[in-house]
């Protein structure tokens, strides 16, 4: 068995029914997604469009791919309809722009809303408070093609296991909070919980993840 194959068989092992993981592989070549593939890997996360379009290319047609990365406006068009998930929605405007593309498209995009819960400031995603208006205000109603799906987000980057957990509390109550604002009740299909890294995605199923985006312990370190 591959090195690879056998890191992620080690960390699927790890994981409870009904947690998905997004094997990130941005940064490493094609042939140990293949490797992953073969394994029985199907969901495979990027973070640069330059990086994710070859690798579509190459892998087999029913690799899910999810992008997680800082979605700049001018690439939205290359993406929007050929990915399985975009994780990481980080502004209204950019989450009408993809509802614009994908109507355009004639397709349906699914997303995630990234929040930013962690200590760090340059960290990417909506305020908590921010989000939480957005559900209150019914902002998901003006979109035609989109299908929100939940939210994304991170734990401070720490050793600090409190602070890891904190953070992750925060993001299952978020998810809680803006279904509970929503004034149409029970949104249908707004449960996806994205959080947890190679470090710490224990932590984050403990907290209620649904989806754990992998990369290093399955990878093995990025050059
Ligand atoms: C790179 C990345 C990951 C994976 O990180 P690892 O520590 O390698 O597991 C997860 N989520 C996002 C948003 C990333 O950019």
């Amino acid at each position: 068995m591959s090195t690879v194959a056998s890191r992620l068989r080690a960390v699927r092992s790890t994981l409870p029914e009904g947690v998905e993981l997004v094997a990130v592989s941005k940064f490493h070549p094609v042939e140990q997604l293949r490797e992953a593939y073969d394994a029985g890997q199907r969901i495979f996360g990027e973070s640069r469009v330059q990086e994710l379009l070859p690798k579509i290319e190459a892998m087999p047609p029913d690799t899910r791919w999810h992008f997680i990365g800082h979605l700049q406006r001018n690439k939205a068009r290359m993406i929007v309809g050929r990915v399985d998930l975009i994780e990481s929605v980080d502004s209204t405007e950019l989450l009408h722009l993809i509802d614009r593309l994908a109507a355009e498209r004639g397709t349906v995009q699914r997303v995630l809303l990234e929040a930013h819960v962690a200590a760090e400031e340059a960290k990417t995603g909506f305020d908590p408070a921010e989000l939480r208006a957005f559900f209150a205000r019914g902002g998901y109603r003006d979109l035609q093609a989109t299908h929100i799906c939940g939210i994304m987000g991170m734990a401070t980057n720490t050793d600090d296991a409190a602070r890891i957990d904190a953070d992750f509390a925060a993001l299952a109550a978020l998810l809680r909070d803006c279904r509970e604002a929503a004034p149409d009740g029970d949104l249908r299909g707004f449960d996806t919980l994205s959080m947890g890294m190679s470090d710490d995605y224990p932590a984050a199923i403990a907290r209620g993840a649904t989806l754990v985006r992998v990369g290093t312990a399955i990878f093995g370190p990025r050059h």
